[in-house]
This record gives C-alpha cells, structure tokens and sequence, in this order.
C-alpha cells in the first residue's frame, strides 16, 4: 500500500470531532503526511429559504466567527497549520468532495454514526462523502 501523502479531516466542531481528529492526526504522524481541515458551514438559507423574509447576514456572520475561533482551537491542539484550516460554505459532502478534489488529498477522514432506522435512511455526512468520493475514505465510529 502506498503512503498516504495528504489528509483531510472533516469536523462538524461536535465533541465527537475530536475522534476523527485524534486518528487524522495519528496517521498523519504515521505516514508524514499533510493533514487539512475542513469545516462546513451551511447557510441559513438552504434551512428557510425563501420562506422567512429576513436578512440572516448578521447570524451568518456570527457563526462563521464562532466557528473560526473553535477550527483555530481544533488546529491549535493537532497541529493542522493556519493554512491548512478551511471554512467554507455550503452542504458539507459537496464541500469536502470539492476541497478534497482541489488539494489532490489521497485519504478523507470522516466521523459515522452508527445509525439505523429512519435517521439511517435519512443518510448522513459519511455516507454523502463515501458515495462519489474519488479518493478513500475513512469513517471513524464516533458518538453511540
Ligand atoms: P453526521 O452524519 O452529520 O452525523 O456527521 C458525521 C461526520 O461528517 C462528522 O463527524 C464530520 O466528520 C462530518 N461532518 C458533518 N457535518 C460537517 C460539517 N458541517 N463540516 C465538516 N464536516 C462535517
């Protein structure tokens, strides 16, 4: 098996995140690898549309500072560079495919639930990021 040369860790910024986190880090440091990290910010309007009439800029803004701070703590602790740090938005698999496409990265890391029922057939992040991914994926079990 080849080396993996670039990583790119997925966090929704959930306690849970540091899982996914620990073992991106881990293989990291096993491989020499370079190790990104993505966090996905969905826009309000995707949830309301055009059914509220409100301007959610404000919100929006407060969120996506918010989660700077808490991707700049994430990368404080695993050693993932500033430059390495992505924000971006959108709907998180379309996201990660097009960062990770962007980066050339050989392995994308990303939490899973292990799901059943009806929140199963709703699908999850994991599922979206598997489904279409052109690189391998990695699903680490998080949470119950
Ligand atoms: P979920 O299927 O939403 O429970 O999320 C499972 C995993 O998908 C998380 O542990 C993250 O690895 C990834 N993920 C979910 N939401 C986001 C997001 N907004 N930004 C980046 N990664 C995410």
């Amino acid at each position: 098996m080849s080396n993996y040369q670039t990583l790119l860790m997925a966090v929704d910024l959930s306690e849970d995140s540091h899982a996914v986190a620990a073992k991106a880090a881990a293989l990291r440091d096993a491989y020499g690898a370079t190790l990104h990290i993505i966090h996905v910010i969905e826009p309000l309007s995707f949830a309301y549309g055009g059914d509220i009439p409100m301007d959610f800029s404000g919100i929006q803004e407060e969120i996506h500072q918010q989660a700077r701070t808490q991707l700049t703590a994430f990368g404080e602790k695993y050693g993932v560079t500033e430059a390495n740090r992505h924000i971006v938005l959108g709907r998180p698999e379309v996201e990660i495919h097009a960062l990770g496409e962007e980066l050339g990265v050989d392995l994308v890391v990303v939490g899973s639930h292990g799901r059943y029922g009806l929140a199963l057939l709703m699908g999850s992040t994991a599922n979206g990021v598997l489904h279409g991914a052109t690189c391998d994926v990695l699903a680490v079990r998080v949470g119950s």
